[in-house]
């Protein structure tokens, strides 16, 4: 079946004696056991919940993988990967990530001796050089956010295995509705579920997705060792909300794709990023493991006083951080979800300050254009009358 037909189709409620047709919220911490050495599936919703299951074996179906683990957020997700490092391991890690990553990588990875080397480049070789005897771990975006740049995951996945390492796909930017990182080799998908699984924006969660059943067993036992588990409530809301992620990815991008054309072709914008614009070789990368384009376009003005205008002067976009949701929203990614990157690592990725991240909704395209056009003639008129003032 195709995947919209999946979205939809998935059994919400297996076993359920009244035959829901939604999934029940099992909002209980312990499940009474049969008997005193008689155990039945649930005992204990950090160890297992049945809301939690049937979102875990959805998102394992739609991520080709063998199993998925919920957990409280997209960090908690990634902690938990992080959990497979020893002391003396390396990881590579793509430098345009999400800066939250960089702050568990950098601040908080290292006091375990687990070293991190960021890779300032996105092809195939860029790492390869950069792999050492000691790298476990290659960690990538792709589109990278929020600079858009492309990683090709079935070279990487090459990369990895003749290294002894794993390869984890942050898959966020494009949910499983438009890439399958674990279908082109990758051993572990993560998700920030907070942002298009979950789609309205009321949701924090993470998600790990793993093809190999040993690799599952361990994450079993992290999940549950740890206990960063995703709660019965949450767990349902998510499951709402992924019921509508092809619609809602399909009416995104739509938007976000001519917000990118209109955006390139305008005269005070100096570069726009987004996966249609790139150029032919990282292109066609995208186009061969990736279904579609997203919904995040990124901008620069040329100055971070009239990036600053520009995001203050839109009101269609609320100045929010996070990304993937029904409504648009707008951030400066250097200044907000960014801005937790240690000072050295930001001056090597050279994130440019006057970066606009936009998160493209549902709304009517011409709507979201004309409060662009708008917001950047503001912005024009106001630096103008600066120079002319000053
Ligand atoms: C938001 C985000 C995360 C972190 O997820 P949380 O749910 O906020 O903990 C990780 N990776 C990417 C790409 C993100 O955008």
């Amino acid at each position: 079946m195709k995947i919209d037909t999946r979205l939809v189709q998935a059994n919400g409620c297996p076993g359920d004696p009244h035959r829901a047709v939604s999934t029940p919220i099992y909002q209980t911490a312990t499940f009474e056991q049969e008997g005193a050495l008689e155990f039945s599936e649930y005992d204990y919703s950090r160890s297992g919940n049945p809301t939690r299951t049937v979102l875990e074996e959805q998102l394992a179906e739609l991520e080709h993988g063998i199993r998925a683990f919920a957990f409280a957020s997209g960090l908690a997700a990634l902690t938990a990967v992080t959990r497979l490092l020893k002391p003396g391991d390396e990881i590579l890690v793509i430098d345009d990530v999400y800066g939250g990553t960089c702050r568990l990588f950098s601040k908080i990875l290292k006091r375990s001796q687990v070293a991190v080397r960021y890779v300032h480049g996105c092809t195939a070789e860029d790492f390869t050089r950069a792999c050492s005897e000691r790298t476990r771990l290659i960690h990538i975006e792709t589109p990278t956010n929020p600079l858009l740049k492309v990683v090709d995951i079935a070279a990487l996945a090459e990369l990895a295995h003749g290294n002894d390492a794993l390869l984890c796909v942050d898959n966020t930017m494009l949910s499983p509705y438009l890439q399958n990182p674990l279908a082109l080799g990758a051993d572990i998908v993560i998700h920030s579920a907070t942002k298009f699984l979950c789609g309205h924006s009321d949701v924090v969660a993470g998600a790990v997705i793993v093809r190999d059943p040993q690799l599952a067993e361990e994450f079993y036992l992290i999940q549950n060792g740890e206990g960063a588990v995703l709660g019965p409530f949450d767990s349902y809301l998510l499951l709402r909300g992924i019921k509508t992620l092809g619609i809602r990815v399909e009416r995104q991008q739509e938007n976000a794709e001519r917000i990118a054309n209109f955006l390139s072709n305008h005269a005070a914008v100096k570069q726009t990023y987004y996966p249609s614009l790139l150029e032919k070789k990282n292109f066609s990368i995208h186009s061969a493991q990736a279904r579609g384009h997203g919904a995040v376009v990124s901008f620069e003005t040329g100055s971070l006083e009239l990036s600053r205008q520009v995001v203050e002067s839109l009101k269609l976009f609320p100045i929010t951080v996070s990304f993937g949701g029904l409504q648009s929203s707008v951030s400066l990614p250097g200044r907000m979800s960014h801005a937790s990157v240690p000072p050295q690592v930001a001056a090597e990725r050279q994130l440019p300050q006057d970066l606009i991240r936009l998160s493209v909704g549902i709304e009517d395209a011409e709507d979201l254009i004309a409060d662009l056009a708008d917001a950047l003639a503001v912005a024009e008129s106001v630096s103008e009358l600066r120079a002319s003032v000053g």
